[in-house]
């Protein structure tokens, strides 16, 4: 199968490649690539769920149609700010034939790749490293085994289990992206955070953002605290062992004194977009001007105040 023509790129990415005219108040530091031609998942949260590959959006951001070649031409001279490419895809029967390609029609730009898959193409995950990507993104999303069914529509039993194998022998390449807010208790998404950086991966927190018009995002204190949970945890700073639970397992501590939670949180980097190395994403999850889910940016020392009084932990 040939490489198409067109691509769609994030509306972000556009602007950087200067390939839209438009202004831009955060530039991506990653070129957000999507090629799907259709995707056999069922995600609850996704536009282009079932098929719809007509849908120009992925979370709450616009992708235009662009030529391929001229991005390609555009990343390998003139990257500016972008220091990372990320190719999401859909799953599609033709991705074991076609990612090849794009990696070895992408490698010649320099710049570090990564790619996101569904959990059912975990089989993929090997030789698609092998063929020169740096990190591979894997939207899990949901934490446990009913919220998986009920937006992935997909048994826990099977993919968890193939996940924590593939984490056991490609850790440190591996990003999980899990979805705060589709229904998981904080202990219960922790529980899975926890599991990946133990077994060595890496997770890219995404805040859950109704695009179709459905639910509503999470709550913003609990979700600074997992925020704060996979930073300090990923750090070394804080064990699972020592973190406390209220029964309706909201977190109430981190097992750490006051000041050296403050200490460990004071560059604001627990409240910055995670995932692989610059990944900013910037306003996936965002409204320009509303609340900063995931910061794309370094925070300001009065955000940084900000976000840490939004954790609410008792005294
Ligand atoms: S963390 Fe960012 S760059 Fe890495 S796979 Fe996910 S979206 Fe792509």
């Amino acid at each position: 199968m040939p490489l198409p023509e067109t691509i769609r790129v994030s509306f972000g990415t556009a602007i950087t490649l200067g390939l839209r005219q438009a202004r831009q108040e955060v530039a991506p530091t990653t070129a957000y690539l999507l090629w799907d031609p259709g995707c056999r998942g069922s995600c609850s949260f996704c536009p282009r769920a079932g098929g719809n590959a007509g849908s120009d959006r992925l979370s709450r951001i616009a992708w235009p149609e662009v030529p391929w070649a001229e991005v390609v031409g555009r990343l390998a001279s003139r990257p500016g700010p972008l220091r990372r490419i990320c190719l999401q895809t859909g799953w599609n029967d033709g991705a074991a034939a076609t990612l090849p390609l794009f990696i070895a029609a992408l490698r010649p730009t320099g710049l570090p790749l990564s790619l996101t898959l569904h959990p059912a193409q975990l089989p993929l995950v090997g030789e698609l490293l092998a063929a020169g990507l740096d990190h591979l993104g894997l939207g899990l999303d949901a934490a446990g085994p009913a919220t998986y069914q009920r937006h992935k529509g997909r048994p826990w039993d099977a993919d968890w289990p193939a996940l924590r194998d593939a984490l056991d022998r490609h850790g440190p390449r591996l990003e999980i992206h899990l979805i705060y807010g589709l229904g998981d208790t904080e202990r219960a998404f922790l529980e899975v955070v926890e599991a990946v950086l133990a077994r060595g991966g890496l997770v890219a927190l995404f805040a859950f953002t109704p695009a179709r018009g459905r639910g509503s995002p999470p709550p913003l204190d609990a979700w600074r605290r997992v925020q704060a949970f996979r930073h300090l945890r990923l750090l070394g700073a804080l064990r699972w062992e020592d973190c406390r639970f209220a029964a309706d397992g909201r977190l109430v501590s981190f097992g750490l004194a006051p000041d050296r939670l403050a200490a460990a949180l004071a560059d604001g980097k627990a409240f910055q977009t995670s995932g692989c190395p610059d990944c900013n994403r910037p306003f996936y999850n965002e409204r320009p001007g509303g609340i900063m889910y995931n910061f794309p940016r370094p925070l300001t020392p009065a955000e940084v105040r900000q976000a840490v009084a939004d954790l609410h932990l008792p005294e």
